[in-house]
């Protein structure tokens, strides 16, 4: 099964085919747009630009504030259609894409024309002159997305750069388009003029085409491969870009630990989502001396999930056939290592083909593929380690760095332990959560990702910060400006010392 395929006899435009993940039934098709049609859309949306601009942090917020309470209004609607194509439970989509696309919307409007307003700060040294740091939208940015949160990861930079004062260009995921269909839509209805947000539908090559066609930059979120990719098409470019890749995030459970609420977290982050959470908890390292109540407590939390697609469930399907084909091999090369499945360890296909069972595995090593790579579906292994120092050394012996939890009852152990960990971010006794926690910057350290999204950081990634130095006395020269002479190099020479020589002027410089 395939939940997208070409369409038939389709050739220019390419047209692919969605299939639903719970059912295989198709749900509606695409055309793949060329480069030809992605550059006049950049072009169109260029244009735009300025006078999307001049209309202000005002007028923009006034569009994102009516986009919110269109989406406040009609939630279910839209949960319908990213449900239709995720598979994922009314709650879960509630949860995941809607309440955070209504905090983004809201937060930026809000909050942008403060964060992004002229900064003033004092010279410490150039005292005659004055800075004044201004944030210039970059001009039009492209985002490209993937199909695990197909709404809330197409909306929240879109909000960003649209607050910045850019247009934008989305090229969402082949496998979810109508979720970034949604976006556009809920921007137009909100009177977000035409063109400011534009959509390019397609795959791998209108992705391509988009990071080929003269944005101003690039904003990626998906796998490390096609990240590399996207590095390396944007450096020839010398094209900015952020990547928010993949993870392989840990989770180290203390000796002191609340048992209770660390398993309940274990269950949540790992099979949230259907484990298809970039943030989602990969590999569980747990300490000796609790390990074997833990497992019970995560066993007992795990047999208890619903697995299905209609009225109240908990996992609804996977979402992509290719991730599904990862995870069956991932727990094959486990079990053929020697571990043991506790939990699930298997599709079921008596519910459809993209089902697999909640999974839990214990007896791994950290050699086992599982413990090593991205696996992005409902599978917890769980290893025992000696202690915190051993558990923090495996969880650093990773190419990845996304986000990180940790689980304890001691605050200064926590803050110890999370400086130590190689990670973008850490929650401590709760899943990752930074996401969601708007202010917080979001991004991957090692192979998980370049630069951060969310807050005061991500708005102005979306700006260059422009310093306009200005004069403050109106001299007619510079001491510094041409003739060259031995009495300007006395006179430098002289005022150095009276700064860095002195205490006084160290104080002062
Ligand atoms: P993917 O890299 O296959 O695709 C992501 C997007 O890139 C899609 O829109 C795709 O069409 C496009 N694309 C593919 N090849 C391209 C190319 N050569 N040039 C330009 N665009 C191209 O990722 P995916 O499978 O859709 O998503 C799953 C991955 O995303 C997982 O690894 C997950 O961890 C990661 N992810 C990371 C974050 C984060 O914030 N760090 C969030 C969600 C998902």
């Amino acid at each position: 099964m395939a939940i997208i395929e070409p369409v038939a006899g389709s050739s220019a435009p390419r047209r692919l085919r969605v299939a639903s993940p719970a059912s295989g039934e198709p749900i509606g098709e695409l055309s793949v747009s060329s480069a030809e049609q992605v550059d006049a859309v950049v072009q169109r949306a260029r244009a735009a630009q300025p006078g999307w601009q001049a209309l202000g942090f005002g007028g923009r917020a006034r569009c994102m504030r009516r986009a919110l309470e269109i989406l406040l209004e009609q939630q279910d609607a839209y949960i319908d259609v990213i449900g239709r194509e995720t598979g994922r439970s009314h709650f879960e989509t509630l949860m995941m894409e809607i309440l955070p696309a209504c905090d983004s919307l809201s937060y930026y409007a809000k909050r942008a024309a403060r964060i992004l307003r002229d900064e003033k700060p004092r010279l410490h040294l150039l005292r005659n002159k004055k800075l004044l740091i201004s944030y210039r939208p970059l001009g039009v940015i492209g985002i490209i997305t993937p199909w695990n949160g197909p709404f809330i990861l197409t909306l929240n930079p879109s909000v960003q750069a649209l607050m910045a004062g850019n247009t934008v260009v989305l090229k969402p995921s082949e496998v979810t388009p109508f979720s970034g269909r949604l976006v556009a839509e809920l921007f137009e209805r909100a009177g977000v003029p035409k063109d400011v947000l534009a959509v390019v539908e397609g795959d791998a090559e209108t992705g391509s085409a988009l990071v080929q066609s003269g944005v101003d930059k690039i904003c990626f979120t998906g796998s490390v491969a096609t990240g590399r990719k996207i590095a390396e098409a944007c450096a020839r470019r010398l094209l900015p870009c952020t990547l928010e890749l993949g993870g392989k995030d840990p989770m180290i459970v203390c000796a002191d630990a609340d048992l209770e609420r660390a398993a309940g977290g274990a269950v949540f982050g790992g099979f949230i989502n259907a484990g298809q959470f970039c943030c989602g908890t990969e590999r569980v390292y747990v300490v000796d001396a609790v390990a074997d109540e833990f497992v019970q407590r995560v066993v007992e939390k795990t047999v208890t999930l619903r697995l299905g697609a209609s009225g109240e469930y908990d996992v609804g399907p996977m979402i992509w056939p290719k991730q599904l084909e990862i995870v069956e091999r991932h727990v094959a090369d486990a079990v053929a290592r020697g571990a043991k499945v506790l939990v699930g360890g298997k599709r079921r296909t008596d519910l459809g083909e993209l089902f697999y069972e909640p999974t839990v595995l214990v007896d791994v090593t950290h050699e086992m593929q599982i413990m090593r790579d991205e696996t992005f579906g409902p599978v917890l292994p769980i290893l025992r380690v000696r202690d915190e120092d051993q558990a923090l050394a495996l969880a650093n012996d990773s190419s990845y760095g996304l986000s990180a939890t940790l689980w304890t009852r001691d605050g200064d152990k926590a803050l110890r332990l999370a400086r130590r960990i190689e990670s973008g971010s850490v929650c401590v006794n709760d899943s990752s959560i930074t996401y969601g926690a708007t202010e917080a910057p979001f991004g991957g350290v090692k192979s998980s990702g370049l630069g951060q999204a969310n807050g005061e950081a991500g708005l102005k990634g979306f700006c260059h910060a422009q310093p306009i130095i200005l004069d403050r006395f109106g001299a007619k020269a510079e001491q510094v400006w041409y003739p060259y002479t031995a009495e300007k190099t006395r006179f430098l020479k002289r005022l150095m010392r009276a700064i860095w020589g002195t205490p006084l002027g160290r104080l002062l410089s």
